[in-house]
C-alpha cells in the first residue's frame, strides 16, 4: 500500500510574509494533515525556516525546491544538502524547469540525488518529455532514459526514499494537463518498468510516483482513481490555499475509495 503524497511546489513565489499567509490559511482550511495523505511544502529557500516554525509538529512535511551535491564550499549562490538536513524533509530534484533554464541533465541529477539520499533527504525526482518528443511518440524513451540516469548507482534500500513526479513538460503551468490513463501508461511503462529492470518488481510496485502537469481540483480525482499514480506535483494551484486543500482532501477520498 503505497501513501499518496501531494507537494505543492511553490516555485519562485511568495516573500516571507507571503508564506506565513499562506501557510496559516491551508491551516485554518484543512487542520490537520490527513491520516492517509502525505502533504509537503515546499517554499522557496528563504521561506524554508519560517514555514518550519509556522507548521511546528504538525504532520505537514516541507520539501526545497532543489539542492546542490557537494557539502560545503566555493559554490556562490548554491544550497547543500547539510544546510537542509534540519530544514526539510524532501527535496525537488530535476524540475523541468531546472532541466530547461539551468542546463540540468539526467547526470546532474543523479548525483544530486545520491547527494540528498546521503544526507537523509527524500528527492522528488521529476521526469517527463517535451511537447516535441511527446508529438514524435518519444514519450517511453524519454521518461524511460530519465528515469534510469537519475536513479543510476542507487541501492534498492535507497529507493524506499525516493519518490518520482511523471510530469510531462506540456501540462506544466499551461492549462493543459494529461489524461489520467495516459499518463497511468506512461508510468506503468516508462517509470515502473525501468523500476523493476534496476531494483526489482517489488522496488517497482513499492516506489511512489506522483502525476505533475496542470493539476486543479477539477482534475485531480480522474488522476487518483489510476493504480499507477500516488499523488501529485502541485504547481500553480499550490499557492491558493483552498484549491490546494482541496486537492488534498480528493486525494483523500479518492484513494481510500480505489
Ligand atoms: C510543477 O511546477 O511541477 C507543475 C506541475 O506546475 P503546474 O501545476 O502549475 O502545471
Amino acid at each position: 500500500m503505497r501513501t499518496p503524497i501531494i507537494a505543492g511546489n511553490w516555485k519562485m513565489n511568495k516573500t516571507i510574509a507571503e508564506t506565513l499567509e499562506l501557510v496559516r490559511e491551508i491551516r485554518k482550511l484543512l487542520g490537520e494533515a490527513p491520516a492517509n495523505v502525505e502533504v509537503v511544502l515546499c517554499p522557496p529557500f528563504t521561506s524554508l525556516w519560517v514555514a518550519k516554525n509556522a507548521l511546528g509538529r504538525s504532520r505537514y512535511s516541507l520539501g526545497a525546491q532543489d539542492v546542490y551535491w557537494e557539502p560545503k564550499g566555493a559554490f556562490t549562490g548554491e544550497i547543500s544538502p547539510t544546510m537542509l538536513q534540519d530544514l526539510a524533509t524532501y527535496v525537488i530534484i530535476g524540475h523541468s524547469e531546472r532541466r530547461q533554464y539551468f542546463s540540468e541533465t539526467d547526470e546532474t541529477v543523479n548525483r544530486k540525488v545520491q547527494a540528498a539520499l546521503a544526507h537523509g533527504l527524500k528527492p522528488i525526482m521529476c521526469v517527463g518529455e517535451k511537447l516535441e518528443e511527446y508529438e514524435a511518440g518519444k514519450t517511453t524513451e524519454v521518461v524511460g532514459r530519465q528515469t534510469r540516469g537519475g536513479l543510476a548507482g542507487l541501492t534498492p534500500e535507497q529507493m524506499q526514499n525516493v519518490v518520482i513526479a511523471y510530469e510531462p513538460v506540456w501540462a506544466i503551468g499551461t492549462g493543459k494537463a494529461a489524461t489520467g490513463t495516459g499518463a497511468n501508461a506512461v508510468v506503468a511503462q516508462a517509470v515502473r518498468g525501468p523500476l523493476a529492470e534496476m531494483f526489482g518488481a517489488e522496488v517497482a510496485q513499492a516506489t511512489r510516483v506522483q502525476y505533475g502537469g496542470s493539476v486543479t481540483p477539477a482534475n485531480i480525482a480522474e488522476f487518483m482513481a489510476q493504480p499507477d499514480l500516488d499523488g501529485g506535483l502541485v504547481g500553480g494551484a499550490s499557492l491558493k490555499a483552498a484549491d490546494f486543500v482541496e486537492i488534498v482532501r480528493q486525494t483523500a477520498t479518492v484513494k481510500v475509495q480505489t
